[in-house]
């Protein structure tokens, strides 16, 4: 199996959305695909990513450095022992020549090209790619279906708690059971107000999350943290600034229930940093890495592992990104559950167009690779790099 070609090209992400943080009018995201000379069944199998949500398209490093050191690599040197692409050689050729540190400048173009290298190699043996991560990093029985829950409840321009309650009303009549909304972007008296609004809908208070964007200086966090702790909700998420360990410890020893952090960790370093010093609790604290921004899959079983040691059940990973590669992930190495964005992102966001949601549980897809192939929107983005699929 060779690699013939990578590609890359930067699309916008179309939405008009706010976070605590930052708005997503100007989003990217660089997809990416693998052409390689295996054919399956009469047909070139093509590796295919994207650079998941929320950061920006990444082409100018992937084709000045990573790109090339994988096409100048003797070909044998990337394969496993049965003669397929082994993404983890890949990922130590494309880090060939890298200073440390300064992740985040190349894990994501690094990660993503690495998914879709998982792509090509689940596609070259016929297999779902969450069934080839169980087998090389998953441990029990794997899984056949996840819990699925939405990251929504945004900030949008005239909408207040009633337009929250009614989307709230039809992410349940769609099957989900919990929901995660975004906090920080209003005074905490309002956002108060949604909360209550939220928990009247949804009713049980371990099925609503809610999301800070890490968006919080000090006194902000404290005060959101001394708001929310009487409502045990599910987890509040990005309490602080990513890697403002001391701030995390503070929160932690403030607030009772869970944390959940990891979107905008890009090492295993970062992870282990906020682990050890930012207070985190191995009993109930939830951890979001995103595999593709992370340096991809294999490095995110690698801190899977690590967390683990550190006391951390599978069951409180929860991969950010809301797409067909963390829902691989999540089946593949037997994690807690993976997220889901209706309606927004585009094409970029969520599951196979068959894909459905059965009262909290999504169905773990059989088609080969991650199966970007069920989703048409976005497929019609990524076969427009690769004409010989025509
Ligand atoms: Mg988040």
């Amino acid at each position: 199996m060779r690699i013939l070609d990578i590609r890359e090209k930067a699309v916008p992400v179309a939405s008009a959305m706010r976070n605590a943080a930052f708005d997503f009018g100007e989003m990217t995201s660089s997809v990416v695909a693998v052409v390689t000379d295996r054919v399956v069944e009469g047909r070139p199998v093509v590796g295919f990513a994207f650079n998941s949500t929320g950061r920006y398209a990444c082409g100018a490093p992937m084709r000045a450095r990573f790109i090339p050191r994988l096409l100048a690599a003797a070909p044998d040197s990337l394969l496993d022992d049965e003669g397929v692409i082994d993404p983890e050689r890949t990922l130590a050729v494309m880090l060939k020549r890298e200073k440390p540190g300064g992740d985040a400048e190349r894990s994501v173009p690094v990660g993503t090209i690495e998914t879709a290298l998982w792509d090509a190699a689940a596609k070259a043996r016929g297999l779902p790619l969450h069934a080839l991560l169980a087998r090389r990093y998953g441990v029990g029985t794997p899984a056949t279906r996840v819990q699925c829950y939405v990251g929504g409840g945004w900030y949008r321009p005239g909408e207040g708690v009633a337009e929250l309650q009614e989307e709230l009303r039809r992410h349940r009549g769609d099957g989900y059971r919990m929901v995660k909304i975004k906090v920080g972007g209003l005074p905490v008296a309002e956002d108060q107000r949604r909360i209550e609004g939220a928990l009247a809908v949804l009713g049980d208070p371990s099925c609503l999350a809610v999301d800070a964007n890490g968006a919080f200086d000090r006194e902000r966090a404290l005060a959101y943290a001394a708001m929310l702790a009487p409502y045990g909700l599910r987890w509040f998420e990005e309490p602080a600034p990513p890697h403002d360990y001391a701030l995390y410890a503070e929160v932690a020893a403030a607030y009772g229930p869970a944390l959940g952090t990891g979107e905008n960790l890009y090492a295993p370093q970062d992870l282990r940093n906020i682990i050890r010093f930012g207070g985190l609790r191995p009993d109930r604290d939830v951890l979001q890495v995103d595999p593709p921004q992370a340096f991809g899959l294999a490095t995110f079983a690698g801190m899977v592992a690590e967390a683990e040691r550190d006391g951390f059940s599978r069951s409180q990973v929860f991969p950010h990104g809301g797409n067909q590669m963390s829902l691989a992930a999540v089946g593949g190495l037997g994690l807690g559950g993976c997220e889901s964005y209706p309606g927004v992102f585009g094409a970029f966001a969520g599951y196979a167009d068959d894909a459905r949601v059965e009262d909290g549980w999504l169905k773990l897809p059989d088609r080969p690779g991650i199966g970007f192939e069920g989703q048409a929107a976005l497929f019609a983005v990524m076969r427009d790099l690769v004409p010989e699929l025509a």
